[in-house]
């Protein structure tokens, strides 16, 4: 078997507050390849934006290792870019362009010329040529995200991380940018780490499925979604992926309450 990009080995993590020591994850493992759509799915407070945090370098695991390419993450890189819920995420005074060329010319990746000129390859990529010289505020929720897709994608990093990207989009423009990440990735087959709390969306978007059980998160099955055509979204091979996430997702619930 090929060796993976990234590697989470029994991964603990923990908050320590004043008053409390809080255990986000317990022992978590799992493989993400090249080109893998991998989805972390569990319910709230399972502790998906803690491991996202952890591969992305800004939250140590107290116990166990997460490497990328073999090296032990230990900080946050260019080679890991992440897009957010928010849609605060870009700032306000720079406009598409200038947000999206912001990590290029930042990291010293590319000189501003070579930036400029692929800010606007990736900008034309998620369909916003039109409002490269705009600041985010004229730009609705779903295209807010477009940009901040477009400025992780142009950093061409070793792994887009993802965290619940589309839960704030009405349900129609959530649907089109699930569909619009899964063209960008048969274009690029960028290895992405998306996390979600929706069923739904796993499906749609992973090729690979972490389900984690509630807080702390621990795994609790890992399925192969890859077969699963997109288009087919509602029917009945969907449907019966659905149920039998759901049921093992429920199964934790009447647990933990007794
Ligand atoms: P998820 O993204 O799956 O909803 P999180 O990773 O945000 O879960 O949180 C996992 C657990 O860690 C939760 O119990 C949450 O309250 C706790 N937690 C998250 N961030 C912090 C923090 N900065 N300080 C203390 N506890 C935190
Ligand atoms: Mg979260």
């Amino acid at each position: 078997m090929a060796e993976p990009l990234l590697n989470v080995a029994g991964v603990t993590l923990q908050y320590k507050t004043p008053e409390h020591l809080v255990t986000a994850t317990y022992r978590v493992d799992f493989q993400v390849f090249p080109s893998d759509r991998f989805v972390l799915l569990g319910p709230s407070g399972c502790g998906k934006s803690s491991l996202l945090k952890s591969v992305g370098g800004f939250l140590k695991p107290v116990e166990g290792e997460i490497r990328l390419s073999g090296s032990e993450v230990e900080r946050p890189g260019p080679d890991r870019m992440m897009v957010f819920q928010e849609f605060d995420q870009l700032p306000p005074w720079k406009t598409v362009k200038e947000n999206v060329m912001f990590p290029l010319t930042a990291s010293g990746k590319l000189g501003r010329r070579e930036a400029e000129e692929r800010a606007r390859a990736y900008i034309a990529k998620v369909g916003l040529e039109r409002f490269a010289d705009v600041h985010p505020h004229m730009l609705s929720g779903g295209m807010k995200q477009r940009v901040a897709i477009a400025r992780a994608l142009a950093m061409e990093p070793a792994i887009l991380l993802m965290d619940e990207p589309f839960a704030a989009l009405d349900a129609l423009t959530r649907r089109k940018m699930q569909e619009e990440l899964l063209y960008l990735w048969e274009e690029a087959r960028f290895t992405v780490l998306f996390v979600t709390h929706s069923i739904e969306e796993a499906i749609i978007v992973g090729s690979r499925i972490l389900v984690m059980s509630p807080h702390p998160g621990r795994v609790k099955a890992e399925l192969d979604a890859d077969a699963f055509d997109h288009r087919a979204v509602g029917g009945e091979a969907f449907q019966r992926l659905q149920t039998r996430i759901h049921n093992m997702l429920f199964a934790d619930r009447v647990e933990s309450h007794g």
